[in-house]
């Protein structure tokens, strides 16, 4: 419990100190603290660090096929071990040691703004892209990926913006989410959708990443 105190006071120092020298309206609207988890395989120490977000940056687990909006930010969240060249040095047992690093979110923005990232930055020559991605008009549970259990964090889509053309130039199709509220109403989304595109009456819709 101590333990869990002292990260919650670490998060809470990490967001006043980016507010003592950022605060902005834009900021108090889209900024949210993401936090970052290094675990010793040794000690099964944890160290922590908390960084304040303006966008999550979403890596496409697949270079082709349908994918969900959901597996992007699975993928996102998901422990990735790093071993070799990548060992970190862990703080507690003072070497260099096979770790686990993950994200989750911290603190959820009132707009959250997802967007994809159609390319590895290890891409040197980057390869055609295939990939639909659907996602939800409304009811985006962001929960999972929160760093305290049990945190709701349910967002309506507000906007989609995807460029179209050169595809070196399109590089960042990117969602805006706004936390889901009661004034937020299904005629309200349901407008909304019609106006993204609509055809159908399906509750989900797809971004074509060609
Ligand atoms: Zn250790």
């Amino acid at each position: 419990m101590q333990y869990v105190d002292s990260e919650q006071a670490k998060a809470a120092e990490a967001w006043n100190r980016y507010l003592r020298m950022e605060e902005s309206r834009i900021g108090n609207i889209f900024m949210g603290q993401l936090k970052s988890t290094l675990r010793c395989t040794h000690c099964h120490h944890d160290s922590v660090t908390f960084d304040p977000f303006w966008d999550l940056s979403l890596p496409i687990p697949s270079r082709t096929g349908n994918l969900k909006l959901q597996q992007c930010l699975q993928h996102f969240t998901r422990e990735e071990e790093l071993d070799g060249d990548e060992k970190p040095t862990c703080s507690k047992c003072g070497v260099r040691r096979k770790c686990l690093k993950w994200f989750t979110v911290q603190k959820f923005p009132q707009v959250l703004v997802l967007h994809l990232k159609r390319f590895s930055p290890t891409e040197r020559f980057r390869g055609k892209l295939n990939v639909v991605v659907e996602f939800p008009l409304s009811g985006l549970d962001m929960g999972p990926y929160a760093a305290a259990r049990g945190q709701e964090a349910v967002y309506d889509l507000y906007a989609v913006s995807n460029h179209s053309g050169e595809w070196r130039r399109a590089l960042r199709p990117s969602f805006l989410f706004q936390i889901a509220t009661s004034a937020f109403t299904d005629a309200v989304t349901a407008s909304r959708a019609e106006s993204l595109t609509c055809s159908s009456a399906y509750k989900t819709r797809s971004l074509n990443l060609t």
